[in-house]
């Protein structure tokens, strides 16, 4: 009987050891995940929306991963969520769960190369095989911050399906962003790559020109935080999003 407490004990005192361990930054093991190694979180709500939740019509959950051995850290990539958030509420879209998962990609796992992409599928293998690791149920869009996209002017790609009706793949509505878009200067502050990706997902649309800077420009000089009315409402029909209480 005493033995059978201490050993209850004992399991108390180890469980409470690991857990102020993986609380010194607040990360867990993804035990249901591909990705060996792997840690992650779920935000907390004050994270996102330091000034309060917002009402809105809409709400996202996604999963932002960023790679060690990046200049990607925990910090950026929450600022590029926080960014996201503040943008995307212009179309009444709040982020509700957000994931946030480190990963430990070798050195030729943290660049994807858009130039050697599969003919049939127009997605690089790494692409396709670090997606398959995702678990069925993780919320998606799903944002890779990685260290760079290679073989385009581009400095983040994203994959949205072409036909909705199509049968899914694990690729569909991910995106891969590597760092230079978090440190390129830009005239809007609030601009956020991690949003154009997004945007881009909700919106089932690519980019437009036009006399005015917005999310979408297809000039890279252009590119600023607010978010044409006619992407908006695409962003607000798209089926990634639940409708709030
Ligand atoms: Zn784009």
């Amino acid at each position: 009987m005493l033995s059978a407490r201490r050993a209850v004990v004992l399991l108390c005192l180890a469980s409470a050891a690991s857990a102020s361990l993986a609380g010194t930054d607040g990360f867990a093991p993804w035990t249901d995940s591909g990705f060996l190694g792997a840690d992650q979180r779920w935000l907390h709500p004050d994270e996102i929306y330091p000034r309060g939740v917002p009402a809105l019509p809409f709400e996202l959950d996604a999963t932002v991963m960023f790679a060690r051995g990046t200049p990607w850290t925990q910090a950026r990539a929450v600022r590029q969520i926080r960014r996201t958030a503040g943008i995307l509420g212009a179309c009444g879209v709040r982020l509700g769960r957000i994931r946030l998962a480190r990963l430990p990609l070798g050195p030729d796992r943290r660049r994807i190369d858009v130039s050697e992409s599969d003919p049939a599928t127009g997605v690089p293998a790494a692409v396709a095989e670090l997606s398959a690791l995702l678990p069925a149920a993780t919320p998606h869009p799903v944002a890779f911050l990685i260290a760079r996209v290679a073989g385009t002017e581009s400095l983040a790609v994203s994959y949205r399906a072409r036909d909705e009706r199509g049968p899914g793949a694990p690729y569909l509505n991910t995106a891969w962003i590597g760092y230079r878009a978090h440190w390129l200067p830009r005239k809007d502050e609030e601009y956020s790559a991690l949003a154009h990706e997004f945007a881009h997902l909700l919106c089932r649309c690519g980019h437009t020109a036009g006399p005015t800077r917005h999310l979408l420009h297809s000039a890279r000089n252009f590119l600023a935080s607010t978010v044409l009315p006619e992407h908006c409402r695409r962003i607000a029909s798209s089926p990634l999003l639940t409708v709030t209480d």
